[in-house]
């Protein structure tokens, strides 16, 4: 198994800065901001409580009920508290999902630009990752999807919001994506970790709200560490049929336990009713937005516009030596002290990925290093070079 590129570039980025560097750090994705007031507290009230044991391995009674209502309202389909398990991450309901579906040999369908991590927890569960090319515009290939399944196709993992690209799946893609899945009975795993971070009036949509049909094979993968910017606290939850959320549950009885009673509480605080500071969150993310992605077009990068999560990813193509993105990444560090994550993390050499979850200050030094080092390396020598 391979260290996860994005954290691995954060840690390097946070040595040199604790070396004195000046680096200006875009690797991880997390908000810069604290957890809201509410999450808080309830996680001080959860300390002082004298409750801070074990919980049931799914999570508590209490939280899973919540979390069943969250999905519920947010999806617009009925979930119950036997139906979610609550887990120490996103990251962890990932892979207890796939633990619990891929056979080994099963193959996963997994659409490029896909998130650092995929790749490693479908093999690292038995299962045969299979890269999926996007259309130019980083959206889904359909035909190309269709064309990839095969008789041991197990599934398809999708994540819309899409961390790198920013890309957000039409009603009419996710439809068409449900009805293959219908179509060669196949499992959906749909990672739903930044459907609160969303701009220019989006909206976002499950695989569960096509059909009751659909949402017997969908498991929906999400979390705290986002929307609530409660990174460290370390909590997420799969949402899928009662037998698929009792396997993470029987799994996590053997191989973890109980997630954090601390951050169980502290989560269910911010489910029950969405702080206020979520919506201030996403205005700010969106102002940094507009500001990345018209800075990135104005030194002359092809940048889509990210209409979800907060990563900008512009295409580097005439700026790559053999070196590619990783070559890219590592020159920006050391020569402009500007910490970016190569696209080849993401199956997609061309690009670099900014996290935008920094300030609007961040976001100008970034730019302006990026600036001296694209003046200093034309893309037509670079061209040439190649
Ligand atoms: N899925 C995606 C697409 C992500 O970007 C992240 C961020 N780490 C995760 C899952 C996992 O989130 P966490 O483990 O922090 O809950
Ligand atoms: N999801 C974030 C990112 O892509 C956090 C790092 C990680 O968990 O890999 O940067």
């Amino acid at each position: 198994m391979s260290l996860s590129t994005t954290i691995a570039l954060d840690t390097r980025a946070k040595e040199l800065v604790a070396a004195g560097r000046d680096v200006v750090n875009m690797t991880v994705g997390e908000p810069d901001f604290n957890a809201p007031e509410a999450v808080q507290s309830a996680a001080v009230s959860a300390v002082r409580s004298g409750k801070v044991r074990y919980t049931p391995a799914e999570g508590t009674p209490s939280l899973r009920k919540t979390i069943a209502e969250h999905v519920t309202a947010t999806r617009g389909v009925a979930y119950a508290a036997n139906e979610i398990t609550v887990c120490h991450s996103a990251k962890h309901a990932l892979s207890g999902a796939c633990l619990a579906l891929i056979e080994p040999g099963d193959e996963v369908l997994m659409l490029l630009p896909a998130w650092v991590s995929y790749v490693e927890i479908v093999r690292f569960a038995g299962g045969v990752p299979v890269s999926i090319p996007s259309r130019g515009d980083l959206g889904p290939d359909l035909d190309a999807i269709a064309r990839a399944i095969t008789p041991r196709t197990k599934g398809i993992l999708i994540n819309s919001p899409c961390n790198p690209s920013g890309y957000v799946m039409t009603e009419a893609e996710v439809r068409a994506l449900g009805a293959l899945a219908q179509r060669h009975d196949l499992w959906i795993i749909s990672d739903e970790i930044y459907r609160r971070l969303i701009y220019e009036g989006e909206r976002d949509f499950s695989p569960v709200q096509i059909s009751p049909e659909l949402r017997e094979r969908t498991v929906i993968i999400d979390g705290a560490s986002k929307a609530l910017a409660m990174t460290g606290y370390r909590i997420g939850y799969v949402a899928a049929p009662r037998a698929i959320a009792a396997a993470v549950g029987k799994l996590h009885s053997q191989l973890t336990g109980a997630p954090n009673y601390i951050s169980q509480t502290a989560f269910e605080a911010g489910l029950v009713q969405e702080p206020p500071e979520v919506t201030k969150m996403c205005a700010e993310f969106d102002r940094r937005r507009q500001r990345i992605v018209s800075g990135l077009r104005a030194l002359g990068l092809e940048t889509p516009m990210p209409r979800g999560a907060f990563y900008a990813f512009p295409s580097v193509a005439p700026y790559l030596d053999e070196r590619g993105s990783t070559g890219l990444c590592e020159d920006l560090l050391e020569q402009e002290n500007l910490a970016v994550v190569p696209g080849s993390a993401f199956g997609v050499d061309q690009h670099i990925r900014f996290s935008y979850a920094t300030s609007l200050e961040v976001i100008e030094k970034a730019l302006l290093r990026l600036e001296s080092f694209l003046q200093r390396h034309p893309a037509r020598t670079a061209a040439m070079r190649r």
